[in-house]
Formats: structure tokens, sequence, C-alpha cells
């Protein structure tokens, strides 16, 4: 008999540096719901490492000002990233800002649910049930 294989949800997770503290927080406060099987994480560099130190199993892409965020936008792209959880640091300037950009853009072209607040990936999180 054949078993069938669960594909499964990848999720991105992105975090500047003046938020990294704020998503560690947020991903250990919601841990219960992201150590399903049927979820893989996925993260830019440094943010990956940090998530790596709270215990959570994720895969990491190149820094963001090196190409990781292009690299998680070509995933979207691809159909491969579902969900995007991205803590922008409004107050402060990015070299690799026209990344972003194209990040943004690209969920929007795929119609892929973006968060790019701490309050919006929690509604994201509570309404994960029904995809995964
Ligand atoms: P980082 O990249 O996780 O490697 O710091 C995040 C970003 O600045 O896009």
């Amino acid at each position: 008999m054949k078993t069938k294989t669960v594909k499964k949800f990848e999720m991105a997770i992105i975090a500047h540096d003046g938020k990294k503290a704020e998503m560690v927080e947020f991903l250990n406060r919601n841990k219960h719901l992201l150590i399903s099987e049927n979820i893989k994480l996925i993260a830019t560099g440094t943010t990956g490492s940090k998530i790596e130190n709270s215990g959570l199993k994720v895969r990491k892409m190149l820094s963001g000002p090196l190409g990781g965020d292009a690299q998680i936008a070509a995933r979207v792209a691809e159909g491969k990233t579902k969900m995007v959880l991205f803590f922008k640091d409004p107050t402060s300037s990015h070299a690799h800002e026209p990344d972003i950009s194209m990040l943004i853009r690209i969920c929007d072209v795929h119609n892929v649910p973006l968060a790019t607040n701490e309050a919006t990936a929690q509604l994201l999180l509570l309404g994960l049930d029904d995809r995964v």
C-alpha cells in the first residue's frame, strides 16, 4: 500500500535587526503552532540563526542584505513558500530596500499572505489551521 506524503507548508521568517528580538519572542510564544510536522520554516540568514538558538528547526537562506529576501521571493514565485512573516523596521533604512519591495510585490502577485508586523503575523498564525 502506498503511503501518502504530505507536502509541508513552507513559511518564511524575516526580521530586520531592530525587530529580531521581537520576532524570537513572538515565535517562542507561538511555538505550539509552529512545531507541527506539516510546517517547514525558512528564514533569512541572521534571523534564522536567532530562531535556531530558540530551539526551532529552520532552513537558512542568505542574509537579507546578501540576497536572502530575493531567494525567498523566488520561492514565493515558484509556489514553494506559502506564507511570509516579515517584521520590518520602519524606523531604519536598508541597503537592500529594492529586494524588500520586490518580495512584497511578489507576495501580492501570487496572493501569498504576508505579515509585516507582529499583530498581523499573529492573526495569520491563528488562521493556519485551515491551510496546513
Ligand atoms: P537577516 O536579513 O535575517 O540576514 O538579518 C533580514 C533582512 O534584513 O531582510
